[in-house]
């Protein structure tokens, strides 16, 4: 793999960018792998990038039944924090926040990776005690967030409108390490970073049956054939549920759309991301200008990857009441993706009753910003068999009654 840098840029342009050679290769699939990974979003790729790099296991093969990133992870409005209350998401989320920190120079890839810093709006007093009850938990886990005053978010976000027609502006909670990275370019570093190690991602595959001989799995039928495996996992988001169906268990999650949208670009006018979630929506400004805003998800379960007008109207009417300036803004364009909800939005990382068939989903509304750490701590489940960072998430933890009940952080979505 070539190396990415300002040299390399120079000297492409100085030859018609004729030297570039493609980001990763289009493999046909081989018989057998050590471990197979079934879903190229950013969960799967980073996956098996850790497996690769932490553990040395590149008889790897990522299988995707549409395009890689294609999923939610090039879906979602790119918010990243990890300002949750329990301590183990705060370990999760803050181990991924602080890879992210530093992923472009480890990948070689640009991420655009922009900690400009996330404010949780309180329009309510029960808001106001839960998020000083998060910022004080987040002390105790050593997750750097601030409760903020009323000024101090004017201050941050001049256009906010504090005396909202429904609900005042008391305060937020203010990660200032928080912010957003370019989603596609966080599924294409990983993916060039695997095919690097001679890992096969392999595109347009559908998995479509999960082989097993006296309770392990030995492999999976896809769309171009049976390829045998010692060990699988699982890591395609709003799908779960068909997939454990095939590897014969159930899992507690329902599949629902969650959509967002985006307004034609404009100036630079709001330079940190807002969440409001009394009023139910949110809002960043993308590096070229267009306002990216996202809301709540549907609720019923479904699988249309596609926006709805009810979900518009519900949205745009918070945001404008929050930022008045926005009433005139012409929007672009709208989609959404199936999101996998759990009872206590909290994920699974788990091991599965199906012996080396592992399992990573869960992350519902908010599952971008945990790309990294999820990928580090469940590569370390897959290779050694236990993780301290997913031990919390294990699929027991629901016949346990052993919740992590996020659903506060989790806000409005993400
Ligand atoms: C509109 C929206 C906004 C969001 N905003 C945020 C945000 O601001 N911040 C945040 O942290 N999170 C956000 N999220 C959530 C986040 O996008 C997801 O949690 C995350 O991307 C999940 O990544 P993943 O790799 O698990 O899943 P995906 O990226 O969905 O990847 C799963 C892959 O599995 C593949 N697959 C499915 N079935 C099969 C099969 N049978 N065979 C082979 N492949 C299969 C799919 O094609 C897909 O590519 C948002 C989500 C949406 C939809």
């Amino acid at each position: 793999m070539k190396h990415y840098s300002a040299f390399a840029v120079a000297r492409e342009a100085l030859r018609s960018h004729t030297g570039w050679e493609r980001a990763w290769r289009s493999p046909e699939p081989k018989k057998r792998y050590d471990v197979i990974i079934v879903g190229a979003g950013g969960h799967g790729l980073a996956t098996a990038y850790y497996l690769g790099k932490n553990y040395g296991i590149q008889n790897v093969a990522i299988i995707e039944k549409g395009w890689l990133g294609g999923g939610n992870t090039g879906r979602n409005t790119t918010i990243i924090r990890s300002n949750y209350l329990q301590d183990p998401s705060a370990a999760i989320y803050e181990k991924s926040r602080s890879l992210y920190e530093h992923l472009s120079q480890d990948l070689n890839y640009n991420l655009m990776f922009s900690p400009r810093g996330v404010i949780m709006l309180a329009q309510t007093h029960h808001e106001v005690r839960g998020y000083q009850r998060t910022a004080h938990a987040n002390a105790l886990q050593g997750v750097s967030t601030e409760w903020i005053g009323p000024q101090r978010v004017k201050e941050l976000v001049p256009i906010i409108n504090l005396e909202g027609p429904r609900y005042p502006v008391l305060g937020g909670l203010w990660q200032e390490r928080g912010g957003t990275a370019r989603h596609d370019a966080v599924a294409w570093g990983y993916a060039r970073a695997c095919s690097a190690m001679g890992m096969d991602i392999i595109q347009k595959c559908e998995v479509t049956g999960v082989r097993s001989d006296q309770g392990r799995v030995v492999g999976v039928d896809t769309a171009k054939g049976a390829i045998e495996c010692e060990k699988l996992g699982i890591v395609v988001a709003g799908h779960s549920g068909q997939l454990a169906e095939m590897a014969g268990f159930r899992l507690p999650l329902e599949a629902v759309a969650l959509q967002a949208l985006v307004s034609e670009p404009i100036k630079p006018c709001m330079d940190v991301v807002v969440m409001a979630n009394t009023v139910h929506g949110y809002m960043s400004q993308s590096d070229k200008g267009e306002m990216v805003i996202g809301g709540g998800t549907d609720g019923f379960n479904n699988f249309t990857q596609r926006g709805s007008f009810h979900h518009i109207e519900e949205t745009v009417r918070a945001l404008v009441e929050t930022f008045p300036m926005i009433s005139r803004l012409k929007m672009l364009r709208q989609w959404g993706g199936i999101v996998d909800m759990t009872g206590d939005r909290s994920p699974i990382l788990s091991k599965t009753p199906l012996g080396n068939c592992f399992i990573n989903c869960g992350w519902g509304t908010g599952g971008f910003k945990a790309i990294p750490g999820s990928g580090w701590g469940m590569a370390q489940l897959m290779a050694t068999g236990h993780s301290p960072l997913t031990e919390a998430f294990t699929l027991d933890r629901f016949k346990e009654g052993r919740f992590i009940d996020e659903s506060v952080a989790a806000g409005v979505a993400h």
